[in-house]
């Protein structure tokens, strides 16, 4: 559990009371002095349904400021929730990075800070310190569950997937599990992160409280279908936490997968990147998936990346140009 303090104010204040009945549109409002504001502030926008007594779910896009699914899900739900159908209480925060949001671009281009490296944040630190301490000391403890909606932004493209944590405490498991059943996405990944200091996640999931995260889709931009799970997730997890009466929206059973050891592959050198795979096709280890050409010899034979297991292919670095070092692909099976 955490023993973060909210004795000492945070910079950030808020016309919002999150303990009051009803509709607020409001904002998180933080001082940003810059050359061309210097008496300015950040206005990042925040609202919150509260119907009766129930559960409170947070719901969050534009973690990363270059993933669109959860921005533009979050502001239809906030435009079409119903308060009359609604037990409980719910904050919605469409651009949780709101200058990366503003800036189409993953990290703050004002700290150059990744938000999800940013928690638990400090309230004395940048912009996105900043924020990650209001949310982390005045709203994860309001908070029964999270759903914090991620694409593969400008770089990276998925499997449209929900992504749970393997968690220590098997009835926390067992709950999470059974949110991503409900949230319905057409897969699951049951992810170790590779490095879950700084995250969201982990701040959510260290108070004990549900959390639910998604890779949608990527190459910087949305589609149809990865909006539609995005915002039937988010419904879906409201029905299923008692909070929003109505029917679940499903859409086939979800597929759970998982990446094993060595699931992850890595560029090895610069160049151009020719995918040999499609996103969800499955492959054979040994099988060529990628290939990286090097412009400056056009008569080499391109390096050869191979699926290192038998499996789906869940994620593809989407730019053309690839750098050593990139994840070049993940390729997971089913569980
Ligand atoms: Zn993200």
């Amino acid at each position: 559990m955490s023993n973060i303090s909210t004795d000492l104010p945070s910079k950030i204040t808020t016309d919002i009371d999150f303990d009051k009945p009803g509709v607020q549109h409001g904002a998180l409002t933080m001082p940003y002095s810059h050359n061309l504001s210097p008496w300015g502030s950040i206005l990042m926008p925040v609202s919150v349904f509260a119907g009766g007594t129930g559960p409170t779910v947070l719901l969050v896009g534009g973690n990363h400021g270059d993933e669109y699914e959860g921005p533009i899900a979050c502001m239809k739900l906030i435009r079409e929730l119903d308060i009359d159908k609604l037990t409980g209480r719910v904050i919605v925060i469409p651009a949780l990075n709101y200058p990366a949001v503003k800036n189409g671009t993953r990290l703050s281009p004002i700290d150059g800070k990744n938000m999800n490296r940013a928690f638990p944040g400090d309230r004395a630190g940048t912009v996105t310190d900043m924020i990650a301490d209001y949310v982390q000391r005045f709203i994860l403890p309001l908070c029964d569950a999270v759903a914090d909606i991620h694409a593969g932004g400008r770089m990276m493209s998925f499997l449209p997937t929900s992504v749970i944590h393997r968690l220590a405490d098997a009835r926390h498991m067992d709950r999470t599990l059974e949110a991503a059943k409900a949230f319905n996405a057409p897969n699951c990944l049951v992810l170790e992160e590779l490095d879950p200091q700084g995250m969201l996640d982990t701040a959510v999931e260290e108070l004990g409280t549900l959390f639910i995260s998604t890779e949608l889709g990527g190459g910087g931009s949305m589609s149809v279908e990865t909006v539609r799970i995005a915002y039937d997730g988010m419904r879906n997890l409201l029905v299923h936490m008692g909070v929003l009466s109505e029917p679940l929206r499903k859409n086939g059973d979800t597929r759970f997968l998982e990446t094993p050891d060595g699931a992850f592959v890595t560029a090895e050198q610069d160049g151009i990147l020719e995918f040999a795979a499609e996103l969800g096709q499955k492959v054979s280890a040994g099988e060529a998936i990628a290939y990286i050409h090097d412009i400056d010899r056009p008569m080499a034979a391109p390096a050869v990346y191979r699926a290192p297991l038998d499996g789906i292919v869940m994620h593809r670095h989407v730019a053309g140009l690839i750098g050593r070092g990139d994840c070049l692909s993940v390729i997971a099976v089913e569980i």
